[in-house]
């Protein structure tokens, strides 16, 4: 039986390229955003391709806090559909640390039970600080579970859907 919790994995070069256009995108001064698209399988969560908020909605990053249009939602839902994906996270940086803002708790990007929402602090400064990586699981009706910060593991950063 599948688990309904399971462990998201990004391979190491997929996480470096995660930071990497996060951090350069912010520009060292705005929040920047991401969708993880890969395959759920049993326990595992396997992470292919990343979604970069900028890259469908020109306008996600304007204000500084990210905000993405309906049609980029649409263009999300269209490139699972089309490569056979699933939308297994979303996830943006913050200045500084990485609890939920009343915005983020309030608005999900996928208001779906069971939707993983990630943080990265300090604008993304850093692809070694996973211990100050946020990890949330929604609950439905603005509510969140807090969930352990990822491990590294084998050539890869694991997120443990358990606490
Ligand atoms: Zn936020």
């Amino acid at each position: 039986m599948a688990s309904p919790d399971p462990t998201l994995t990004l391979s190491l070069p997929l996480w470096w390229c995660l930071i990497r256009e996060l951090r350069r995108r912010g520009g060292g001064v705005s929040e920047s955003g991401a969708f993880v698209l890969g395959h759920r399988q049993g326990e595992t969560a396997q992470a292919r391709r990343l979604v970069f908020y900028d890259d469908i909605d020109p306008g996600a990053l304007r204000t500084g806090i990210v905000r993405l249009s309906g049609q980029a939602m649409n263009a999300v839902w269209e490139t699972c559909a089309r490569e056979g994906l699933e939308v297994l996270a979303d996830v943006h940086t913050h200045p500084g640390g990485a609890g939920q803002s009343r915005s983020d708790k309030e608005h999900p990007m996928v208001a779906t039970r069971g939707h993983i929402a990630l943080i990265i602090p300090n604008l993304a400064r850093s692809v070694f600080d996973l211990a100050g990586v946020g990890h949330y699981r929604y609950l439905g009706a603005k509510r969140w579970d807090v969930l352990p910060a990822p491990r590294l593991g084998f050539l890869n950063v694991q997120f443990r859907g358990t606490l």
